[in-house]
């Protein structure tokens, strides 16, 4: 017994003896990281503020010029330029329009930073001076404007511009930098193209990713954040039932695919209700129905389109079988002629996953400059975005953050009416530029150096 409190007793001072050691080497440790920080944010300070009345006529002249997905060449074209000149190596139409810049600065972690290009079929509504005039044709023929409602000029502005400040502050660091101009992110493809053109077989494997997006509901000056799941696996289907057509005064003599598309309508809410453990997020939306002519023809078919959205891939699971089933169980009730053509869309977005560590990592980097109050934790939500599609296929950990951008008056009096602000995809949402990019590059820039090795 003495013998082992003996033991015991000296482990416990060979574990205090490492614990003063330890304190006494952490220490001198510590405030080194700070001051590199110190340095590394003063460099960073530097050059955006030289940098940036450059780059805000850049952005002007992005959202004067939007692309559509898939379209996104003059952009793509100007990316892939600006990057060469700044030093990198540029592989160019990697999964349509896709741009990768690499920068080789010797022995160190290898960073992803990637933002998206495309913009959308939007009249701009802002009555800025620097408002697109650009036009598309819809299917139908009509005309609509094109415009970056969705911010994707304030996320190239940033990604060439932190490609440019990296490369001049390339003393300073050490390690990979892969700059990745993505195209046709809203339609959930182009991480995908780009991945499926050998992406992965062009680049070092990362060892982190990042990238930012616009928030339409914070002031400028500001960054929000999602730490863990931050957008949803995103599957589009389409349902068709198949009916009888024929006289609306003799439904005896017909099978109604109006009455039968009601009944799934509300059988398809019991998924979420009745189906999903309730812990566990989950929607169902039917967002367009489509069936007969005439008040008084009984048609033969209606069209349904859903979206459906989860985190996990067994609520994925869940809820797609669950439409299968209930939708052919509901068509074998009502008679119908025919099973239900049910396609669910190969092409889903899936769940994006904000590392936990490298989300208080990314927040901690921006208190640092911007203080407690303007860096907030956001809510989780179910919105879709296709950056979660990188890290999903080689399973390293990435980290988006939102950037504040609506003018401080507008947001201020927006609050104080009670008001909604102009939510992205809105035809009047207009970003602040000066203070947008400012922050972005600022903590882009911060938050880079902090992943990337040192000289
Ligand atoms: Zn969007
Ligand atoms: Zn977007």
């Amino acid at each position: 017994m003495t013998r082992i409190r003996g033991v015991v007793l000296a482990w416990l001072q060979v574990q205090v003896t490492g614990l003063v050691l330890l304190g006494v080497l952490a220490v001198p440790a510590l405030s080194a990281a700070a001051d590199d920080a110190d340095r590394d944010g003063a460099a960073v300070d530097a050059w955006v503020k030289d940098a940036l009345p450059g780059l805000v006529d850049t952005y002007r002249f992005l959202h004067q010029n939007p692309e559509l997905s898939l379209e996104e060449e003059n952009t793509a074209a100007f990316a892939a330029e600006t990057l060469r000149k700044a030093g990198y190596e540029v592989s160019e139409r990697i999964g349509g329009f896709g741009v990768i810049g690499v920068l080789e600065n010797g022995d160190g972690p290898t960073l992803l930073i990637r933002g998206d290009m495309d913009a959308l079929p939007v009249s701009e509504a802002t009555g800025l001076a620097y408002a697109s005039q650009a036009k598309t044709k819809r299917p139908d023929g009509s005309q609509v404007g094109v415009m970056h409602a969705c911010g994707h000029d304030v996320h190239v502005t940033n990604l060439v511009g932190t490609a440019q400040m990296l490369a001049a502050l390339r003393g300073d660091w050490r390690g990979t930098l892969v700059i990745l101009a993505q195209p046709a992110e809203e339609l959930g493809k182009g991480a995908r193209m780009m991945i499926e053109d050998g992406l992965f077989d062009r680049i070092p494997l990362p060892d982190h990713a990042i990238a930012l997006h616009v928030e339409g509901n914070l002031p400028a000056g500001w960054i929000g954040y999602v730490s863990g799941w931050a957008a949803a696996n995103v599957d589009s289907v389409d349902i068709t039932i198949h009916g009888r057509g024929g006289h609306g005064a003799r439904p005896h003599s017909s099978i109604d695919p109006v009455v039968t598309a009601a009944y799934l309508v509300t059988q398809l809410q019991t998924i979420v209700s009745r189906r999903v453990n309730p812990i566990d997020p989950a929607v169902v939306t039917v967002g367009s129905i489509h069936g007969g002519s005439k008040h008084n023809v009984i048609p033969d078919q209606v069209d349904l389109q859903l979206t459906v959205r989860s985190y996990s891939d067994e609520v994925r699971s869940l809820l797609l079988d669950s439409i299968r089933q209930l939708t052919e169980s509901t068509c074998l009730a009502f008679r119908c002629p025919q099973p239900p053509d049910i396609t669910i869309k190969d092409e889903y977005t899936p769940a994006m996953y904000n590392d936990p560590a490298l989300s208080a990592k990314g927040a901690a980097v921006f208190e640092a400059f911007l203080g407690e109050e303007r860096v907030v934790a956001m809510p989780a939500a179910m919105g879709g975005e296709d950056f979660g599609r990188y890290h999903r296929a080689k399973g390293f950990p990435a980290f988006m953050f939102r950037l504040g951008t609506v003018e401080a008056g507008a947001y201020e009096a927006a609050r104080k009416q009670g008001e909604p602000l102009p939510s992205l995809h809105s035809s009047r949402y207009a970003p602040d530029p000066e203070p947008t990019l400012e922050t972005g590059l600022r903590a882009t820039g911060r938050l880079a150096l902090s992943l990337l090795g040192r000289p």
